[in-house]
């Protein structure tokens, strides 16, 4: 699975869900979602089939899994029943 360098994306693919290429500085993908380049490296297994990896750009491991400000985790349907109001009776 890969998954999106853009923080502000996040999104993660499957491999067979973007096109790997090689535009030159490596091969990378580019997100689906936002267009983002993501490096990657090719692995030839002994059958004789390529896998791809995912690669961070900055080659740098990131433990630290900090949320950008601006993304807010969904709530799938977390609420109480709180639905609109459609009391008209004003
Ligand atoms: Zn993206």
């Amino acid at each position: 699975m890969f998954v999106c360098g853009n923080q502000a994306c996040g999104a993660s693919w499957q491999p067979d869900e973007v096109q790997i290429r090689d535009e030159g500085q490596g091969l990378i993908f580019r997100c689906p979602q936002c267009g983002a380049r993501n490096h990657v490296v090719a692995r030839t297994a002994r059958d004789g089939s390529t896998s791809y990896r995912q690669v961070p750009a900055s080659a740098a491991p990131q433990a630290a899994a900090k949320r950008p400000a601006g993304a807010r985790p969904k709530a799938p349907g977390k609420g109480p029943g709180q639905g609109r109001a459609k009391s008209a009776s004003r």
